[in-house]
This record gives C-alpha cells, sequence and structure tokens, in this order.
C-alpha cells in the first residue's frame, strides 16, 4: 500500500504534512473560525451559503467563483463599527476606515457606506468606485506613496476627508492642487514609526528601510509637520498616521507605535501649539487562514487597544491638561473582508508524484491558481480547502492543491488533508479569500479572472462579473497585419 492511501506519510521531510497540520478525525468537518457564518454543510453533505448549495453556484457561475457571504461582509464590518469602536468612548472616540485595497467593487462600497463606515483608497481607481456609488467624500481617505495630481485632483474635487501624504515632494503638490481648486485639503502625516508587526511577533527598529513614510527616528516626520505648517491656510494638519504591518494578531506592536505618535504628537502641541484632531493607527489585523492561526475579535482588540492608547496618551495629558485628545482611528482590510469569501474551484487532475523513496506527493489540479490567489505565490501564504460538492467517507489524503498556471510555484494550498477518494469534477471551497485575492489577481497566461458572486439569504448575485477572453482581446489593439503576397 502505498503511504498516502493509510492517510500517514512516512518520508524524510518530503510529502509530510507541516507540524501545524494535524490529521483530522474527519475530513468533512468544518472549522467554524476558518468559514463564513453562514457556511454550512446541508443535509446532503453539500456546502451551502446560507442554504444556496455551491452546486448549483457552480453550475449557474461556472468555476473558479469568488463567494462572498453578504451578511458575514456586514457583520464584520459593524462589530468593527461598534464593538471596536464602543471602549474608546472613554477615550476621544474611534472611527473605522475600511481598507479597499482587501477588495472593493461597487457592490462592496455600498455595504460599507450602508454600515457606516468610513472607506480608506490608495487610488485614483478605488475612488472612481466610491464616487460611482456616491460615497460622501468627507468619509474617506486616499493614501498611496506616488499619488498623481491627477489623483490628487480627483480627490480634493470630490472633497475627500483626509489625505495622507507620504513625501516632502507631494506636501508641495497637494497645497498646488488646493491653491489650484481654492480648497483647503485636510491632510494626516504618514509616520515610519520604526515598529514592524508580522503575525505574532513584531521588532521594533530604529530606522526602517522601506518607501512608506517619514521616518520618525530620522526627523524627518518632525519636519514634514512644520513643511505643512508652513504652507498655511492651503493645508489642514489632522494628525499622525501609521501602519506597522499585516495579519497582526497581538497588539504590541500598536502599543509602541502609539507611544512614538504620541510623543510627536505632543511635540506639535508644544512647538506650534497645534492640537491635531485625529490620530491613525492603520490596519493589519490578522484572520485565520488554517487552524493554527486564531485572531481575537473587533470587540477583544478595541478594549485592547483603546485600553493601550488611553495609556499612552498620559504624556499628552500631562503635558497639555487642556488640550482635546486626538480621536482615534484604523483602518482594517483583510479582518472585514477576508473571512467572508471563500473560492470555488473544480478538480482537473490528481496525480501523484515520487518526491522521494516511498514518499509521494499528490498534486490536486483546479481550474484557477495563482491568477485568482497570488498570495502563497506572493508571501508564502498558507490556506485550507475542503471538499465541498460532497461529503466522503474515505480517509484523510495529505494534497497539495495546485493552479493552472504554466509555473511550479503557481500553488493555492501548500499542505491540506482531503479525502482519499477525491476525482475529477469534484468541486472544493478554500476559504479566507475575500481580501487580496481579487483585489491581486491577474490574468496570467491570458487567464479571464473569475467572477465575485455574493450571496444573501439563500440568493446568489453577480457583483463582479466573470472576466471573458473578449475583455482580454479587447485590450489588444494591434491590427492584423496585411497579407504578404507570396511569389
Ligand atoms: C494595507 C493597508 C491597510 C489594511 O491592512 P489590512 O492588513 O488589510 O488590515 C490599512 N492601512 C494602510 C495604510 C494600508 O496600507
Amino acid at each position: 500500500m502505498r503511504a498516502h492511501e493509510a492517510g500517514i506519510l512516512h518520508a524524510d521531510g518530503y510529502g509530510a504534512a507541516p507540524q501545524w497540520l494535524p490529521t483530522p478525525q474527519d475530513v468533512n468537518e468544518l472549522l467554524p473560525q476558518l468559514w463564513p457564518a453562514n457556511v454550512e454543510r446541508n443535509t446532503d453533505g453539500v456546502l451551502a451559503v446560507s442554504g444556496l448549495p455551491v452546486t448549483d453556484i457552480a453550475r449557474d457561475f461556472g468555476t473558479a467563483a469568488y463567494v462572498l457571504d453578504e451578511d458575514d461582509f456586514r457583520s464584520r464590518a459593524r462589530a468593527f463599527r461598534d464593538d471596536f469602536t464602543a471602549p474608546f468612548d472613554a477615550v476621544a472616540g474611534a472611527d473605522v476606515y475600511y481598507a479597499g485595497k482587501a477588495f472593493l467593487c461597487s457592490a462592496v462600497a455600498r455595504w460599507v457606506m450602508d454600515e457606516g463606515l468610513n472607506l480608506d483608497t490608495c487610488s485614483g481607481g478605488e475612488l472612481a468606485v466610491a464616487q460611482r456609488v456616491g460615497f460622501p467624500g468627507e468619509r474617506i481617505a486616499l493614501h498611496g506613496n506616488n499619488k498623481s495630481v491627477a489623483e490628487l485632483r480627483q480627490a480634493l474635487s470630490y472633497g475627500v476627508g483626509r489625505i495622507v501624504v507620504d513625501s516632502f515632494a507631494e506636501i508641495d503638490r497637494v497645497a498646488e492642487v488646493a491653491a489650484e481648486l481654492g480648497v483647503v485639503a485636510p491632510v494626516m502625516v504618514r509616520v515610519t514609526v520604526g515598529v514592524e508587526a508580522h503575525t505574532h511577533e513584531f521588532i521594533a527598529t530604529a530606522h526602517e528601510d522601506q518607501k512608506f513614510g517619514f521616518s520618525l527616528a530620522g526627523g524627518q516626520a518632525r519636519a514634514a509637520i512644520d513643511a505643512i505648517v508652513a504652507k498655511g491656510d492651503r493645508l489642514r494638519l489632522l494628525g499622525l498616521h501609521s501602519h506597522i504591518g499585516s495579519q497582526i494578531f497581538d497588539v504590541s506592536g500598536f502599543e509602541i507605535a502609539a507611544r512614538r505618535l504620541v510623543a510627536l504628537h505632543t511635540e506639535v502641541a508644544d512647538v506650534h501649539g497645534i492640537a491635531m484632531p485625529e490620530m491613525d493607527l492603520g490596519g493589519g489585523y490578522g484572520i485565520a487562514y488554517t487552524s493554527e492561526h486564531s485572531p481575537l475579535t473587533p470587540g477583544e482588540l478595541g478594549t485592547q487597544m483603546a485600553a493601550l492608547v488611553d495609556r499612552e496618551l498620559k504624556e499628552l495629558r500631562d503635558g497639555h491638561p487642556d488640550a482635546p485628545l486626538p480621536r482615534i482611528s484604523i483602518e482594517p482590510g483583510r479582518a472585514i473582508a477576508g473571512p467572508s469569501a471563500f473560492t470555488l474551484y473544480e478538480i482537473g487532475t490528481v496525480k501523484d508524484v515520487e518526491v522521494a523513496h516511498d514518499a509521494i506527493r499528490s498534486y490536486v489540479s483546479v481550474d484557477g491558481g495563482m491568477s485568482d490567489n497570488v498570495r502563497t505565490a506572493l508571501y508564502g501564504a498558507d490556506y485550507s480547502c475542503t471538499l465541498a460538492g460532497r461529503t466522503s467517507t474515505a480517509g484523510p489524503r495529505l494534497v497539495r492543491v495546485v493552479g493552472r498556471h504554466c509555473e511550479s510555484g503557481d500553488i493555492v494550498v501548500m499542505d491540506e488533508y482531503l479525502p482519499a477518494d477525491i476525482v475529477p469534477g469534484d468541486l472544493i471551497a478554500v476559504p479566507g479569500t475575500g481580501a487580496y485575492c481579487r483585489s491581486l489577481s491577474n490574468q496570467y497566461n491570458h487567464t479571464p479572472r473569475p467572477p465575485v458572486i455574493a450571496v444573501r439569504d439563500g440568493v446568489a448575485r453577480v457583483i463582479v462579473r466573470r472576466e471573458t477572453i473578449d475583455d482580454l482581446l479587447a485590450l489588444d489593439v494591434d491590427e492584423p497585419a496585411p497579407l504578404q503576397e507570396v511569389r
């Protein structure tokens, strides 16, 4: 018997499961923290979203497809709006900006607007989506380390509530565009605080070798503030901004960031006599991609973040007892969009590859891959998956789920147990693909990108349609070469 048929792989490192991945007792089980709230197996064993079976979704819309549980997205947005911000009422209040770069389309912009969140954009394109649905300008932020003059003009004409400036050249540019339009530009200063967070760890450094922001340690952040103040009435200085990383599971990095921002905030009050009304601590709250991750809820995060902000604000309170405290804002993207969607694929081939003596790896190829989820190839991200169109009584088989692209790094799920009897035609679902999958998607190998199907109350609706070969060819403007006369 080959090793995988027993569900056990004995191998010298090859073909073995990573330590964090236990052999499942029941290979059909769904871990609740990985799936949108309304996803479960129906009585036929088929994965269903608020009652709608994925087999219907595959039949009606094809695969690969992103399937988004609308109520799950909305309730995560609400949990940030209510549960996260409530503990800040005792400080100076807090606002939530959904980071649109995680995933944005018109429907999502509307949900964010309906649920009373603000919106974080980082390009003229994202801003155009917001404008298309009439998202109120004052509730929009614009980020970016190289915003064009056209984007600044677009943002200021629309009346965005904050532009997060990122360079000295940009301070001049924003002031010029504001003058041209006869408006006052509300600005925040992106500060590189010297904290970089990665999942469970953060590192505090004096300098950060990266493209974003003004360095705190190098004195640039202070100089940026002086430059903004020197622009007089054209720029309105709202406050300081920092974003320390992504997929973060504990708040210690935010505490250091807040401490350093408060110190600069206090210095600005001392030197310029300005009490900046805002302070932004960015996004980065982690989600569960596999059983190894256990994120905090928005309520738990809010409680911990409000407590640490309150502690760190002591310096400001002591130095300026009469100054109003800044209102805090945060910018979660992944933590709202990520868990609310999964990608539905159809298996095309199952291939056993001998990777070492008596060690086999089962490669399961699906009808998508690095064009719809580049995170595994780009960051070595871990994902999980499950057999979606049925349950199975077969034992677990360790597999690697790969895409259909011409790259051997085209991996969707590095290691997972699926039932040993999977066959071509089976559907599988990869959870946690709501953030940074569609938004980072590409048409590698001239592969049209999958649609985004939103499901609510058991009803499916296309919110981003599937790309077609005609869409791809439409961009290709080369004229056919005139026929050569053959002599
Ligand atoms: C990417 C980004 C976010 C969102 O990060 P998540 O990890 O998705 O929460 C927020 N703010 C800024 C400035 C960002 O660049």
